[in-house]
């Protein structure tokens, strides 16, 4: 094969360059990502070789070397892992399989520092050279092809690299940078080791140095002992040595770790620059044994929302690792959640359709699911500060706990909607669930009112927790349907989630209060309303029993029915729908979606004491009014009249 010139995926040639204009406050974590690759590359031959042993070309020892050559301003790093054929090189070298790459790069706003911290998130991988290179030759045989199926990968980080065939005997990845002037120090021992230890000390094969010793400088006049010497220098001694610790961070004890090995290594396994919120580790005796050690990042993934992708745990088997993104090890609501499980009682050569049947997996993944139910509870614990009770005493709040504090609040921005969906994948913890579950209220602005917050602070006589779905806050919090709970000083629950609504299908009261929205059936606030309400609204529905057989004759496509209602003060009408209806609003959702929704036919209720209303009986308008009173009860709830035209031109000829 000749060289041959390739160009980079777009996406690539974009997130080239921001890795070169936007990481320098971050250089080494270079070394990282490629040691990383190194040992991703050995665990993907240690697995291939399960099945076929000859891959291993009687080489078995897997290890990484780096190496560094001054004068010729290059470092290397080198493994005897997977390596790649040329096809597996242009492809995994010139683009980005990940799936949210589009996503990614259209965030990206110029800015250096916002970017390179969703750079931090996204993990740039392999560019990652490129901070400090100007050039990166890869060399490489993937295992079990012959000598002369090598290939040479060359490129300048700009919009192209080359290919070429060479003749490498030994099988695996050489990665070799030349360095560019103002990354000349990365040419040293000291640094490296230092990088390695900070970075990867967890890896556990060995990342391999050549050991350097002292050597004095030439005697150039022997009688003058201290003064005629050439200066000394370290020279490599030819023998190599291991610079990392190698024993994998969860198989150490407890008490040997520190906050920042735990810190390192989810950084190491995430790709994000933050420390995690919380993590857990532990062994597991019993039936099955397994330890895991799992983190709760601060920042969600690009891909968050894409629930086909990206479960967060690696699944090890007696320390070798077996695959990433395992997602039988957790349920996908939990899919934000990084770490490791590690497994004595599963086969080397375990499957994706086998870990879905494994009892051993199904017990893996309560424990798992438990564990990380546990955390968030302890954080939802301590995420504010305890107040003063009323004769004056704090509690006295230790050191580890104020650190706590906010934390929840911080992972509930990032992550609850994606807790929500766990309502109704995860019944077994559902009630679990539910207490974890946190709303802004139409008297609290923040995020932060749970269903037992809200609980505490009912009316007496309250029966129900109430609760509005809408698009956003504003919405729901202006929405007419409040009035009366508002005039009342009854607490509402918002909802502005996608997944609210859907969720809330699958919780029909909380420590048997009922839940109840507000916009759906009749509104019963039972004995929150006096007599003389009570009365005055029967007396209403009768006078305006006549009127209302007008509207609904004049509605009759578009409601279901008209009524009188007691729950508006300031609007002339709203709309609501059959108690166990599907939402205008979750309609308009799923239709927005592109999905099959049924035609919600809303009830519209009008208030009997606004003007508006008392006006309409007798008006030689009363055709255009319903109308326009229905349209507009849409519109306050973020609607859109099935006719907007018309709608504009009726307001238009009673505004004229
Ligand atoms: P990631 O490691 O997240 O997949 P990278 O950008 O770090 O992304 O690497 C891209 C791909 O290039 C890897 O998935 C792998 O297929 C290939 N690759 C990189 N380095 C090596 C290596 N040392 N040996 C074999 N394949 C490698
Ligand atoms: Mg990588």
């Amino acid at each position: 094969m000749t060289k041959q010139t390739h160009s980079f995926q777009a996406e690539v040639a974009q997130l080239l360059h921001l890795v070169t204009h936007s990481l320098y406050s971050n250089k080494e974590i270079f070394l990282r990502e490629l040691i990383s690759n190194a040992s991703d590359a050995c665990d993907k031959l240690r697995f291939e070789a399960i099945n076929d042993g000859g891959l291993y070309e009687n080489d078995t020892e897997l290890k990484v070397k780096v190496s560094f050559d001054k004068d010729a301003k290059t470092l290397t790093i080198t493994d005897n892992g997977i390596g790649m054929s040329t096809q597996e090189a242009i492809d995994h070298l010139g683009t980005i399989a990940k799936s949210g790459t589009k996503d990614f790069v259209s965030k990206l706003s110029g800015d250096q520092k916002a970017d390179s911290q969703l750079i931090g998130q996204f993990g740039v991988g392999f560019y990652s050279g490129f901070i400090v290179a100007g050039k990166i030759t890869v060399e490489t045989r993937r295992a079990g092809m012959k000598e002369t199926e090598g290939v040479r990968w060359i490129s300048g980080g700009a919009g192209d690299f080359e290919v070429e065939a060479i003749t490498r005997p030994e099988r695996g990845t050489s990665v070799i940078l030349h360095l560019l002037d103002d990354a000349l120090d990365y040419a040293s021992a000291w640094k490296l080791k230092g990088i390695i230890n900070k970075y990867s000390d967890h890896i556990s094969l060995p990342i391999l140095m050549e050991k350097e010793e002292w050597k004095d400088g030439e005697l150039i006049n022997p009688s003058d002992e201290n003064g005629g010497r050439q200066p000394g220098a370290m020279v490599k001694t030819g023998e190599w040595e291991a610079v990392n610790k190698g024993n994998a961070i969860w198989a150490r004890a407890k008490k040997d770790i520190t906050p920042e090995d735990y810190t390192e290594f989810y950084k190491q396994i995430s790709h994000d620059f933050e420390a995690p919120l919380a993590h857990t580790h532990n062994r597991v005796e019993g039936s099955t044994e397994y330890t895991q050690l799992l983190y709760i990042p601060g920042k969600a993934p690009m891909d968050l929302y894409n629930r086909e992708k990206s479960a967060g745990v690696k699944l090890y088997v007696k320390r070798v690792f077996i695959m990433d993104d395992a997602e039988a090890l957790l349920p996908t609501y939990l899919r934000f959640v990084k770490g490791v499980v590690d497994s004595a009682d599963l086969p080397l050569n375990v499957s994706r359709e086998l870990l879905q049947e494994s009892r051993d997996v199904k017990a893996i993944r309560e424990g798992c699911t438990k564990r990380v139910l546990g955390m968030l509870e302890d954080l939802a614990k301590h995420d504010k500060l305890p107040e003063a009770s009323a004769d004056g005493v704090t509690d006295v709040v230790s050191e580890e706990d104020q650190a706590h504090v906010g934390k929840y609040s911080k992972f509930y921005a990032e992550f609850g909607a994606v807790l929500k969906e766990g309502m109704g994948e995860d019944f077994a913890n559902k009630d679990r669930l539910a207490k974890l579950l946190r709303f802004a209220s139409s008297t609290t602005d923040a995020v932060s009112v749970s269903f037992a917050d809200y609980k505490a602070r009912m009316k007496e006589g309250q029966e129900a927790i109430y609760y509005i779905t809408a698009d956003n806050a504003a919405a729901a919090k202006n929405s007419p349907q409040l009035e009366v709970f508002k005039k009342k000083g009854i607490e509402v629950l918002l909802m502005t989630d996608r997944v609210d609504e859907w969720a809330l299908n699958y919780l029909q009261d909380f420590d048997g209060t009922p839940l109840q929205s507000v916009a759906k059936g009749a509104v019963d606030l039972g004995s929150l309303q006096d007599e003389t309400e009570k009365k005055a609204a029967e007396e209403a529905a009768e006078t305006f029993k006549p009127l209302l057989a007008k509207l609904k004759e004049a509605l009759k496509d578009k409601a279901e029915d008209v009524r009188v209602t007691t729950r508006l003060v300031d609007s002339p009408a709203c709309l609501v729908v059959q108690d166990h209806g599907m939402s205008t609003q979750l309609a308009r959702m799923l239709k927005q979606a592109g999905q099959a929704a049924p035609e919600v036919k809303p009830v519209l209720e009008v208030n009997a004491e606004h003007p508006l209303v008392k006006k309409l009986d007798g008006s030689v308008h009363f055709h255009d009014l319903a109308h326009i009173l229905f349209d507009q009860a849409l519109l306050a709830e973020g609607g859109l009249p099935a006719d907007p035209a018309a709608y504009v031109k009726r307001v238009n000829a009673l505004l004229a």
